[in-house]
């Protein structure tokens, strides 16, 4: 229903007007000052207004002006006798929608009124229209700016190029493989992109014609090696428009691959060694080679239950190692752990064996550190393989030093010793399953090669890092960083 509201000052013509449009089934309101008008205007929405320019407070144009800094929806119409073309302008500039000069028969107040009508309908639909295509170019942008900040933060390197074989999308990491930026490359022919080795292959891979809707080659760029597969993706009428090619980085999935035989074989050796050492010293005493008395032979039992011992511990290295694999994650839950407890657990374990090979231990843990994103169990696991190492590669009357700092958001813990040291060329795979140094003084010294490679995982899987800094006959420092809470 049309609402009109009337301002006229003259009580007839108010009247007189409003009884017509009432009868025509119009709602309407009179105002006979401008204030009047203003106030009704501010209580309720009205799509008709029929100004009388000469009001007593405020003129018609006043109020016209008023109307329009309210951003007002309602449709304009001004009355007056004194209409002329100066007058006509002026409203015009307040934004006047209609002029009626008095006198004006029902019949032309009717037609005015639904002139105004319809005009007020068709800009309420062209509102509409345009904040519907508002909405939706803003839905475009934004699925246009997700979509491309998707692609290039994909890990994967993703270069699309069009029918004409010109780039037209390349994600970071392929700019950093190409060693160009991504402006650069945008519309680049791909040919001229990819011509060196070995990327010459990729451009045959996009140029290899044939029904398949996917290509797949693998390439070597420097010492990573890549997947590289190419997609032809299609228009709505299924019209060739490009190809996307996308290189996935599977360096570290080969090398794991080609890991697991190497580790199997270690495995297979570590306990076929001490099998066959074992089966041997259990011979000497079933084959009696040392005469009917079990006295002789109870050393050589015991060297046979000395290396089941070193298997049981080799097991449960494995073991440890596969569980964190399993995991792969830390538990969320776990408590955080607090570093001066786990130093004095750890050395309270190793105390008879230090104290032995008169090893002083140093202890420079400032009070009030931060407690450490990791189990308190796996920070003790990686302190006691780190100290177990120093003991066991330290040498007598040396020392043994254990520290802590706390630098930005982590902490950073030392264990050095004053024992062999590792030789520099052995660094790169002191943390790889069953590496062990061979030097003469290793030779007599236990071990399995697995303490290393579960600190790296402990240490790695809780975002920490683990260095290492050594010298040949002055000792070794171990460097944990940990996340702080
Ligand atoms: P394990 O001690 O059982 O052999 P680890 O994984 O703990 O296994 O260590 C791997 C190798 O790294 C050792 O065999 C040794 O050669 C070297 N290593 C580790 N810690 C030290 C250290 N503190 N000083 C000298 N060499 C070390």
């Amino acid at each position: 229903m049309t609402s009109i509201l009337v301002i006229d000052d003259e009580y007839g013509v108010r009247s007189g007007i409003c009884q017509i449009l009432q009868l025509e089934g119009y709602t309407v309101e009179v105002a006979a000052t401008g204030r009047e008008a203003l106030d009704l205007l501010d209580k309720q929405a009205f799509d008709i207004a029929l100004i009388d320019y000469q009001l007593p407070d405020v003129d018609g144009l006043t109020l016209l002006a008023t109307m329009r800094s309210r951003k007002l929806a309602t449709m304009t119409c001004m009355i007056t006798a004194y209409a002329n073309i100066d007058t006509a302008i002026a409203a015009t500039r307040q934004g006047i929608d209609f002029f009626l000069p008095k006198p004006f028969s029902p019949d032309d107040l009717l037609g005015v009124i639904e002139t105004l009508s319809r005009h007020k309908q068709l800009k309420e639909e062209a509102e509409k229209l345009r904040k519907e295509n508002e909405a939706s170019l803003l839905a475009l942008a934004t699925e246009k700016s997700q979509t491309s900040s998707l692609v290039a933060s994909l890990r994967d390197a993703v270069l699309v190029i069009n029918r004409e074989r010109e780039v037209v999308l390349a994600n970071h990491a392929m700019s950093a493989l190409l060693g160009r930026e991504p402006k650069d490359l945008l519309r680049a022919p791909v040919d001229d992109v990819l011509s060196a080795a070995p990327l010459s292959g990729l451009a045959d891979l996009l140029s290899a014609q044939g029904d398949e809707e996917r290509k797949l080659a693998e390439l070597t760029i420097g010492d990573r090696i890549f997947f590289a597969s190419v997609v032809a993706f299609h228009g709505e009428q299924g019209m060739a428009l490009g190809r996307i090619l996308t290189l996935a980085d599977v360096t570290d999935m080969r090398r794991m691959a080609m890991e697991k035989p190497r580790f199997i074989r270690t495995m297979v050796h570590e306990f076929r060694s001490p099998l066959g050492a074992i089966r041997s010293l259990i011979e000497v005493a079933t084959e009696k080679s040392l005469g009917a008395d079990l006295a002789p032979y109870l050393p050589f039992l015991e060297r046979a239950d000395h290396r089941i011992d070193k298997m049981v511990e080799l097991i449960g290295e494995l073991l440890s190692l596969s569980r964190i694999d399993l995991e792969r994650t830390a538990n969320a839950a776990d408590p955080p752990a607090e570093i001066s407890a786990a130093v004095a657990a750890t050395l309270d374990l190793y105390q008879e064996k230090l104290a032995a090979r008169k090893i002083a231990a140093r202890v420079d843990i400032p009070q009030g550190l931060p407690r450490v994103r990791i189990s308190d169990d796996d920070l003790k696991t990686i302190l006691s393989n780190l100290v177990g190492n120093a003991l066991k590669y330290g040498r007598d009357d040396g020392t043994l030093q254990l520290r802590a700092s706390h630098r930005d958001d982590r902490l950073v813990i030392e264990v050095a010793d004053s024992g062999i040291g590792i030789r520099a060329e052995n660094l790169p795979q002191l943390f790889h399953e069953f590496f062990r140094e061979k030097r003469a003084e290793t030779r007599d010294i236990d071990g399995n090669g697995l303490g290393l490679a579960i600190v790296k995982r402990l240490v790695e899987r809780v975002g920490g890092k683990v260095e290492v800094e050594s010298t040949v006959g002055v000792g070794s420092i171990f460097r944990v960083s940990l996340c702080t809470v």
